[in-house]
């Protein structure tokens, strides 16, 4: 009997103790993404594996506007992303796969209604493609990990590189960076 009730204690302390601590889970250590609608079993702020992820797979997955921009290169409506005129000091992450794409003190007030950085985290945080859609001649950003797409790259940037990553806010993510 002694023997089980301080089983039970010992449990009953266990729970307390969990139960207790903040549920405060690293940044590099998130699993899911907030734009996901489900379980998102790729997102990963630490693996930088290449994703060989189908369409239909993303589909199931990610909300209906993160898919759109996402995976059929959408646009979002300039001035209407949450980041296009954030200042917070942190990291941004691919939305879709959690990939590090880039840092605050890359990013510049372009005024052109979307988030917009003169140079990425890495490089081989995005990949390039050439895009002629729409009639035009530009150079499209995709995620390195995800290949999703994140926008265009123009150059018109401020120095030291004079780029412009011209971003899409609904495929990022900002982590702010934490307190000392
Ligand atoms: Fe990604």
């Amino acid at each position: 009997m002694t023997a089980i009730s301080s089983t039970l204690t010992y449990f009953l302390l266990c729970f307390n103790f969990i139960s207790c601590t903040p549920s405060t889970v690293p940044v590099d250590q998130k699993t899911t993404s907030e734009n996901a609608d489900k379980e998102n079993p790729y997102y990963s702020r630490t693996d930088t594996t290449i994703l060989k992820v189908s369409d239909a797979e993303w589909k199931k997955i990610l909300s209906d506007e993160v898919y759109h921009v996402a995976r059929e290169q959408g646009t979002e409506r300039a001035f209407t992303g949450k980041y296009w005129d954030h200042k917070g000091i942190g990291t941004y992450y691919c939305a879709v796969c959690g990939n590090a794409l880039f840092k605050s003190d890359g990013k510049f007030a372009s005024e052109c209604g979307w988030p917009s950085f003169f140079e990425t985290m890495r490089t081989t945080s995005v990949t390039y493609k050439e895009d002629r859609s729409h009639n035009m001649e530009r150079i499209e950003v995709n995620c390195g990990r995800c290949a999703s797409h994140l926008g265009h790259l123009f150059d018109d940037g401020p120095p030291p590189t004079y780029k412009r990553y011209c971003m899409n806010s609904i495929v990022l993510e900002f982590e702010p960076e934490a307190k000392e």
